[in-house]
């Protein structure tokens, strides 16, 4: 069955999905399955007391006053019912991406070292297995309990009922038949096909999580093998190189994979219902011959054997659709569990409390000291007892060979990772100590791999809806931006892709790169670092920048990050990496001036400009 650690998890699940504003939704659900379990109970018993009064030749008004009752009755709780129902079902089905934005919200508070961490990804992908279900995992999990708190109260409600048939006389005369021994065999009996049927259940469940999980993992490749066959921007490369037939291929192999797991899952659900249906029509003809000697032995009445009988029969029903969907829910319980684990990944970086100072002069003294940084699972560190200090205004700029640990300065600077020994100080207090945002705003950063959204450009460039129009523009052009903003249709307003809007623009990689570095100057930190800013950009773009570096940074602290030394030339604190940690530093005459590996470097790069 399950374990205490597992019925905390599903709790974790369910509290996290009320945490949504869904509390309601939850009761809706606990209300439909209390009404639609209690009401043909509620009937039969009317109908067997009505049935009753026919046999003793009650006067009509009294059997017209039971009737109205069952009526009324059954009216009221089904309206109740599908009210309850409709909004539970519409909610269900937008848990999928319910649970997904949940995700989503954790996935951004979360320490960001664990989005570039295997085990991580594989901890989401194995949860998106259970979105094998319609409902994902939450919705999944909420659908289980509808049926067990239905079946659940079922139960009780038979009991209930059923109670008397087994406390009625039970004299010797009885018989075996009537006797306590014959009621205990045949509750034996019917538990015994129950716990059948859950054992079977739980066999043919891991068979069909099994065959959902294949589905799902082809299903994938699928999806990614159509979306390399249907995206023109692929098709360049297929065709050039006739890829069409290799990707033909593996979609070819994932369908047949995918329609193979298919059956084999629909063969397992075959032999499950056909083992179940089996069993309880045995369970069932044990307790109509049950009820029926012993209303033919004139120890019950006719209504009786009506009321009692179906009841036994849906107390049977109740009790393995309880088992089947048990079963269901162990099933769920190792996605349960990595949605946890996942969940409760630590957000060590939002520890910090002190408050940023906030200063006009943007006077931040940046110091590194002694610090090593080896990634999560890596076997060597990447950065070795580093020691420097940026001093304010200055534009410096680092470089190194690939590899040399560059952009992970840049991660350690900005908190994305901390670092594994020592530590990094701005105005003299270890980053780790101040609140997080704050520290964040102290930065402007072009990323290699920056992101631009398929939302309008004046929002690209604010981060944000609102959009101080003329601070927008101001960037753009500092970015070298003006001729092409005068060409845009709608102007800030411009969708950048057409994913939403056909009038949008679909920018080339330079024309990207230079809104990058817009973003970067409106956002008006003190700091501003950007890691090889110009790749993308054509030569006269690249000088353009270089030449429009110091008006676009004004007097912040700025670092420049290129493996292109030319670009670097025009720094005044040049930082030369290897291997982890600085080995020079100076200005380009001192250093070309020293030999070294600056040196080496910039003979080797110079040869192609000769
Ligand atoms: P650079 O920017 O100078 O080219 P990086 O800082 O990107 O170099 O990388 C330094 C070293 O760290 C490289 O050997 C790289 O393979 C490794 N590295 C970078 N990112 C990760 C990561 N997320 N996990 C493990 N190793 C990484």
């Amino acid at each position: 069955m399950l374990s205490k650690k597992d019925w905390k998890n599903q709790w974790r699940l369910f509290s996290d999905y009320c945490k949504m504003g869904e509390t309601k939704t939850v009761v809706c659900m606990a209300l439909t399955c209390t009404l639609e379990a209690v009401r043909p109970y509620v009937t039969l018993v009317l109908m067997g007391y009505l049935l009753d009064l026919v046999y003793a030749g009650t006067d009509y008004r009294t059997m017209l006053k039971y009737a109205g009752i069952a009526f009324f009755y059954t009216f009221a709780s089904s309206c109740i019912e599908s009210f309850c129902h409709k909004r539970y079902n519409r909610k269900l089905e937008y848990m999928f991406e319910q649970q997904s934005y949940l995700m989503n919200q954790k996935c951004l508070s979360m320490d960001y070292e664990y989005l570039e961490d295997k085990k991580v990804h594989d901890k989401i992908f194995q949860i998106a297995q259970s979105y094998g279900g319609r409902f994902g995992l939450m919705g999944d999990m909420l659908s289980e309990w509808e049926y067990l708190l239905r079946s659940g109260i079922s139960m009780v409600a038979a009991v209930v009922i059923v109670f008397p048939l087994f406390t009625e006389v039970t004299s010797i005369r009885d018989g075996i038949v009537t006797s306590w021994l014959a009621s205990l065999l045949l509750c034996a009996l019917v538990a015994l096909a129950t716990f059948y049927n859950y054992h079977f259940d739980v066999k043919i469940g891991a068979v069909v999580r099994g065959c959902q999980e294949e589905k799902a993992r082809h299903s994938n490749g699928l999806g990614y093998y159509m979306n390399i066959l249907a995206s023109y921007d692929k098709q360049k490369d297929l065709r050039i190189y006739h890829q069409e037939q290799m990707v033909s291929e593996r979609t070819d192999a994932a369908m047949d994979a995918l329609d193979a797991w298919t059956n084999k899952e629909a063969r397992s659900r075959m032999k499950s219902a056909f083992v179940k249906q089996t069993v309880s029509a045995a369970s069932g003809l044990a307790v109509y011959l049950f009820a029926g000697i012993r209303a033919f032995l004139g120890f019950i009445s006719v209504g009786s054997v009506v009321t009692y009988a179906a009841s036994i029969i849906r107390m049977t029903t109740s009790m393995a659709t309880l088992m089947q969907h048990l079963a269901h829910l162990k099933t769920l319980n190792p996605y349960i569990r990595d949605y946890v684990e996942f969940m409760d990944l630590g957000g060590r970086k939002y520890e910090g409390t002190i408050p940023v100072e906030k200063r006009k002069d943007d006077r931040f003294t940046i110091e590194f000291s002694h610090v090593s940084f080896r990634y999560p699972g890596a076997e060597r560190d990447v950065i070795h007892d580093l020691n420097l200090n940026f001093t304010i205004g200055n534009k410096v700029a680092i470089v190194g060979k690939n590899g040399s640990g560059k952009t992970t300065f840049i991660k350690l600077l900005c908190r994305l990772y901390d670092v594994t020994k020592g530590c990094i100080k701005v105005n003299g207090i270890d980053i780790r100590k101040y609140n997080y945002r704050e520290y964040c705003d102290l930065f402007s950063v072009v990323f290699q791999d920056f992101q631009m959204f398929a939302f309008p450009l004046g929002e690209n460039i604010a981060a944000c809806s609102e959009v101080d129009k003329d601070q927008a523009l101001s960037a753009l052009g500092r970015a070298g931006l003006t001729q092409r903003m005068l060409e845009l249709p709608d102007g800030l307003d411009t969708c950048v892709g057409k994913e939403f809007d056909e009038r949008g623009v679909t920018f080339s990689g330079g024309e990207k790169q230079k809104m990058a570095i817009a973003r970067a100057i409106y956002k008006d930190a003190p700091f501003v670092i950007m890691d090889e800013p110009t790749a993308a950009l054509d030569p006269v773009s690249e000088c353009e920048v270089f030449a429009g570096f110091d008006k676009m940074v004004g007097n912040k602290t700025a670092v420049y990050i290129s493996h292109r030394l030319a670009s670097c030339r025009f720094c005044e604190d040049i930082l030369v990496f290897d291997k982890g940690t600085v080995v020079q530093r100076g200005s380009h005459d001192d250093l070309l001036a020293q030999g070294g590996l600056y040196r080496k470097l910039w003979d080797a790069q110079a040869k192609y400009y000769a």
